[in-house]
């Protein structure tokens, strides 16, 4: 053994799970189906994918086994192959590999492999019975994630036609009755942890302490403007229906008297606005975490990107906490690079403080190990939809008190803890025992699609055998929209575009698009345009150089009023320039992500050989490079993201814009639309919305009112009904 490698056994064993070892696979061995269940960090995930492994290869059963460990993130199934490999002394792809979207490092001799969910979900596409696999481990299914779940009903099924497959949920926090139950009363194991004891501080307390003063301005400010507040306001008179827990917290405020607070404490009390995360509160804290108390890292629980952005933009600017010699100020979030990702987990200099900004993402999947205060902002982005209109919507949420009791626990693993909540113990009580499943809030189409694929049988059926079945409402939406769009037939079975839809990796409206653009031989910008929706945004915006980052981007607009025609230019640019060997500078000049673009080239090629398979193209070259038609490019884009439009009205100093559901929206920042003094189109397409304060679109294209008549809507045969109808009630909302 190297010194090393001792030092990493060391570790191991001293790792809450490397002591129930032996009970572990005694259980494991002696039941088809066991939930086992522990403190995040205890070491489940990356030991007992190994137990099982050396149990296996002790055996002489080394060679036959094949463990599956899912995971619901990409990042993490990279991160924990890695370690595991490390941990066995091994490269990385030898008995540990993994497996995610594009990318995969496995031999024949991997026997441990780790995967997303979506990847095992893939395979039963092609091998029904999970041939010669003989364990499937699913991590974190507390997360209740949608291909979870789905998985699950999958499993249940399997189970008694594989007698000899062993399957193992792993899970955070305490709901394991849940999961055994659903499996017919399987054995849980809880791994016993330790945490120190972490002091709570809930929003009334944090007042009465430190004197602060909520006032109306200091919420108002949070986000720089005064119009937002008011914009967000006329937004709400929109907004139809609220979430319950929404309406639980404003009655437990509502009912809230704070007896016992002093009366400064009780009228800032008042002035709490649950609607936003006060920036200037979370400074306050920080700023008294860092005067009175002793050494040790603070993580920050905030929504995502944006809000972490922001605040640090304002925290940099603060005397105390942009002080770099006294504080060292890092984001943690799911689009960062895994360089940046390592310095999360580095102790910083001497007598420097580290304040990690991060999402939810540090809740279970990632353990820094030594935070020794949380403040906790109470929300989370979730994405949530209305059944009317089928564009996402990542909302702020309130949390689950198990999401709280995460957070808090966040505190203890070094030495005691402070957590500061930064909300009043009342809203706390309000929140749901545990996060709402992603299948009851989210849209099932893809997966309506995937059980047809997987000939599941009728849809409704299946979907009633989840954990928590979806409403019936939202199945029949997801099954009437893929008629729609001509994906199912009447009687519900699979047309020759729902195969063809259900072959791409990519939701039905991106498949649609690439479908069109095939058909209308504009297939290349198309791809571009889907990948770069499935990837991620190539154009980077460090914060600090935000102006410089902008005004690039804006020069890939030329007139398009459209960000997604934007990066098809700035891709074709970058592969210009990669043939000149010049890709790097180019990237560097125009702020562009060399990875990302890398990964649009190649999921670019997967889209190609899937529709090459499917007899759609025939070859790369004849589909068409980017052309200068780009009316054509900008209707098959209308036409996959259509019913997510909003219109533009052009005032004398600005532009107004409104969707159906939010009424008043604004654009994001990162948008090219956005620095335009007028847009020459009645109507925007976007593909996401999010919602900081207000509601803003994130990527838009400009749309003319006759590509609106013509590709808004599903022209598939048989639906021309279905299509004038939808199209007809947006043209009388807007025309009102
Ligand atoms: P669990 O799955 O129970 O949350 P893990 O198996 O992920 O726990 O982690 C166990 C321990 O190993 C934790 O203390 C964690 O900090 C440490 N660890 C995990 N991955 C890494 C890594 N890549 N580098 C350093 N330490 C790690
Ligand atoms: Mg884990």
């Amino acid at each position: 053994e190297s010194p090393d490698g001792q030092k990493m056994l060391e570790f191991r064993r001293s790792l809450p799970t490397y002591k129930e070892r032996d009970s572990l696979l005694k259980v494991i061995s002696e039941n088809q189906v066991v939930v086992i269940s522990g403190e995040t960090g205890c070491g489940k995930t990356t030991q007992l994918p190994q137990f099982i492994l050396e149990c296996e290869i002790e055996a002489a059963r080394g060679a036959a086994c094949s463990i599956i460990c899912t995971q619901p993130r990409r990042i993490s199934a990279m991160a924990v192959s890695e370690r595991v490999a490390a941990e066995r002394g091994e490269q990385l792809g030898e008995s540990v590999g993994y497996k995610v979207r594009l990318e995969g490092m496995k031999s024949r001799d991997t026997r441990l492999l780790f995967c997303t969910t979506g990847i095992l979900l893939r395979r039963l596409l092609v091998d029904r019975n999970l041939k010669g696999v003989t364990h499937v481990i699913i991590d974190e299914i507390h997360e209740r994630g949608m291909n979870e779940d789905f998985l699950l009903i999958v499993l249940k099924d399997l189970l008694p036609r594989r007698p000899e497959l062993k399957l193992i949920l792993m899970s955070a926090t305490l709901n394991a009755e849940l999961f055994s139950s659903y499996f017919g009363g399987a054995p849980t194991i809880h791994i016993p942890g330790f945490t120190y004891p972490v002091r709570e501080h809930f929003l009334e307390n944090i007042l009465e302490t430190t004197g602060y003063r909520l006032n109306s301005y200091n919420q108002i400010d949070d986000y720089g403007q005064e119009k937002v507040w008011k914009m967000q306001k006329q937004a709400q008179t929109f907004r139809k229906r609220k979430s319950q827990i929404a309406s639980a917290v404003e009655d437990a405020l509502e009912y809230a008297d704070f007896k016992g607070y002093s009366p400064r404490t009780r009228e800032s009390l008042s002035c709490w606005n649950p609607d936003s995360i006060g920036f200037n509160l979370i400074e306050h804290v920080l700023c008294h975490i860092i005067k009175n108390e002793r050494a040790g890292a603070v993580l920050v629980f905030m929504t995502g990107w944006d809000d972490i952005n922001a605040l640090k933009e304002q925290l940099q600017a603060h005397p105390l906490l942009g002080e770099p010699s006294r504080v060292l100020l890092l984001a943690c979030h799911g689009s960062m690079a895994s360089s940046e990702q390592r310095l999360i987990f580095d102790k910083p200099e001497d007598g420097v403080r580290k304040i990690v900004l991060a999402t939810n993402m540090a809740e279970t999947s990632i353990t820094i190990n030594d935070v020794v205060f949380v403040v906790d902002c109470g929300k989370a982005k979730e994405t949530s939809y209305d059944a009317l209109n089928n564009t996402p919507c990542l909302l702020p949420s309130w949390i689950s008190k198990a999401a709280a009791r995460q957070r808090r626990g966040r505190a203890g693993r070094v030495q005691p803890g402070e957590c500061y909540h930064l909300y009043p113990r009342c809203v706390h009580d309000a929140f749901a025992d545990y996060q709402m499943p992603e299948l009851l809030r989210t849209p099932l189409q893809s997966l309506c699609l995937q059980i047809k694929s997987l000939q599941l049988g009728s849809i409704s059926d299946f979907l009633s055998k989840a954990l928590q079945p979806p409403e019936p409402l939202s199945v029949q939406n997801a099954v009437e929209y893929l008629k729609i769009i001509g994906a199912l037939d009447e009687n519900e079975n699979l047309t020759v575009l729902g195969r063809n839809l259900s072959i791409l990796p990519v939701e039905p409206k991106l498949g649609k698009m690439l479908i069109l653009g095939a058909l209308f031989n504009c297939l290349h910008p198309v791809m571009t345009v889907v990948a770069g929706l499935s990837v991620r945004d190539p154009f980077l915006m460090p914060f600090d150089k935000k102006d410089l980052a902008e005004s690039a981007k804006a020069q890939f607009s030329s007139r398009d009023y459209s960000d997604h025609l934007a990066l098809v230019r700035a891709y074709e640019g970058w592969k210009d320039a990669e043939r000149q060997q010049s890709g790097h500078e180019y990237c560097w000049r125009n702020f562009l992500s060399a990875q990302t673009l890398r990964a649009i080239d190649s999921l670019k090629k997967q889209f190609f050989f899937l529709l090459k398979d499917a007899g759609l193209v025939d070859n790369m070259e004849n589909c068409n490079r980017w052309s200068h038609d780009e009316h054509l490019v900008r209707a098959v884009i209308c036409s996959g993201l259509f019913p997510g439009i909003c219109s533009v009205v052009n005032k004398e100093k600005s532009i107004a814009l409104k969707t159906m559901e939010d009424g008043q929206v604004l654009l994001h920042s990162n948008s090219v639309n956005a620095a335009e003094p007028k847009i020459p189109y009645p109507w925007l397409v976007f593909n996401e919305k999010v919602k900081v304060n207000s509601v803003f679109l994130r990527d838009s294209t400009g749309i003319s009112d006759s590509v609106l008549l013509l590709f808004g809507g599903n022209l598939s045969e048989g639906s021309l009904d279905g299509h004038l109808k939808m199209l007809g009630g947006y043209l009388e909302f807007f025309m009102k």
